[in-house]
């Protein structure tokens, strides 16, 4: 079917807003759309459900009206058509039955008790889930699913790197989910769960009271399912899984890793049942999100911790909120072992040492490498004689960090410098210690090569 020129004029608007907006992003708002037509300088945008119209309309309407004008001046304004069609494949020109936004209530089974085996956590709920711009798509997600499980987004499937909120987000979704809707069965589970079960049901020659057993959930949230790859006859059982629950109207959310596309050695049909929802990627937090976690932590463990220490771990932690957490932990430990609140500095030397030194291999080649790096000097300097002044303090620096951050002796530290004197080392470590205490310059310097070391 030729393209006409209303399809061709959306075309180029998907066009640029792909260049726009994350691959997540675009998927997962923009796919599924198309262009009903132009009429009076409107453009009727065909979306596929109310969710996609407000996000739209309050995320992108702007940007979408600015292209449209540059193709076509005549265009004020845009406009928007829910529509419903069963296949998970919104072509562009595919045909589009428009209808009336009407919700289908699937049939959900009734149960009388709610069993407590559905693994879900109570510690993980969205009150205390922060929200910000590296997961805002992924919470919105799961909490439009948590209103209407089963009708929304199915499945919704969330993905991002290792202590970002998957889990935490899956889990505050089935809490939700389970208090508002506690007629409904729900089970939380995780892909290696899974997969052992269906081994020792083949072992004991129950796999079909396995595979029954996971039919009659109103809601199976499915952790780590990058964990099915290589794995044939889970990948089986999760298909047949997965397709009784949809096609009942049963709500299924996974979490991955990484996007479907990137989980190696998986059916094509099972990929593509991951792909015919809702996806949302959570990437990392950014600084503001990192302090407000650790605001939200602090609170709910109770513990005082200063701003500017706050904010030196966010400054320096910005991949893992697990992490985040973990240095939390250590700090209240150590403020609950001394009775008092720890200082700025006291925070920071516990948290170079504990954290930081355990979370990256600091070698010696490291250290003088940033050192020499930082003051743009030759590596082979540090390890001479000169007493040069732009020579002596980036190699007392260095010495300083290869014993404070590297756990190097003294003399091992001292025979690496030319075979000095292990004296010359600790006199070199004494100066420093003592300049940080009120040198701000020599502080500062030293927390950007730790910076550069450790980041
Ligand atoms: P993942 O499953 O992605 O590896 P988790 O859900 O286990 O990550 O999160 C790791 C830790 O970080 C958990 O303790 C969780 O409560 C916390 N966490 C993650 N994201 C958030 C968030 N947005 N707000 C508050 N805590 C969070
Ligand atoms: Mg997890």
């Amino acid at each position: 079917m030729p393209q006409t020129n209303t399809e061709k004029l959306w075309d180029e608007v998907l066009n640029e807003i792909e260049l726009l907006v994350s691959k997540a992003n675009f998927v997962t708002w923009f796919q599924k759309t198309s262009i009903k037509e132009s009429r009076n300088g409107i453009v009727f945008i065909n979306v596929p459900n109310s969710f996609t119209k407000e996000w739209l309309k309050n995320k992108y309407e702007k940007s979408i009206i600015k292209i449209l004008r540059e193709i076509d001046p005549s265009i004020r304004a845009i406009d928007y058509v829910i529509c419903s069609q069963h296949s998970t494949d919104y072509g562009k020109n595919s045909r589009q039955k428009t209808i009336k936004e009407e919700r289908v209530v699937p049939q959900m089974e009734l149960k009388d008790f709610y069993s407590s085996k559905d693994s879900l956590n109570p510690r993980y709920v969205f009150d205390n889930f922060v929200v910000g711009s590296f997961n805002e798509l992924a919470h919105a997600a799961a909490m439009a699913v948590a209103k209407s499980p089963g009708i929304i987004y199915n499945p919704l499937f969330i993905y991002g790197g290792v202590g970002l909120g998957k889990t935490h987000l899956l889990q505050a979704t089935g809490n939700k989910i389970r208090e508002d809707f506690p007629n409904l069965k729900t089970k939380y589970t995780t892909t290696e769960k899974f997969t052992n079960e269906l081994v020792s049901s083949i072992q004991n020659n129950t796999t079909f009271e396995f595979k029954e057993n996971y039919k009659k959930y109103d809601l199976l949230i499915i952790d780590d399912v990058q964990f099915i790859s290589r794995k044939n006859k889970s990948q089986e059982e999760l298909f047949h899984v997965f397709n009784t629950l949809y096609e009942n109207g049963k709500q299924i959310i996974f979490s991955s890793d990484r996007s479907p596309k990137s989980i190696p050695d998986i059916e094509e049909r099972l990929r593509s049942r991951f792909e015919g929802g809702m996806m949302a990627d959570i990437t990392e937090p950014e600084f503001e999100a990192r302090i407000a976690i650790l605001k939200t932590k602090t609170k709910e463990k109770n513990i005082n911790i200063a701003d500017e220490s706050m904010e030196y771990i966010a400054s320096v932690l910005k991949t893992n909120i697990r992490e985040l957490e973990g240095a939390l932990n250590m700090l209240s430990a150590q403020t609950k072992l001394l009775g008092k609140n720890l200082t700025i500095q006291e925070t920071k030397d516990l948290f170079n040492k504990n954290i930081l030194y355990s979370k990256k291999k600091i070698t010696f080649g490291k250290i003088i490498k940033t050192v020499a790096d930082f003051y743009e000097i030759d590596e082979q300097y540090l390890f001479e004689k000169s007493r040069k002044k732009e020579f002596v303090l980036p190699r007392q620096i260095a010495m300083f960090l290869l014993r404070e951050d590297f756990n190097g002796s003294y003399p091992f530290i001292g025979q690496k410098f030319g075979g000095r004197d292990h004296t010359t080392v600790i006199h070199a470590y004494e100066k420093i210690s003592n300049g940080l205490k009120k040198d701000q310059r020599l502080k500062n310097d030293i927390q950007k090569i730790r910076d550069f070391l450790y980041v």
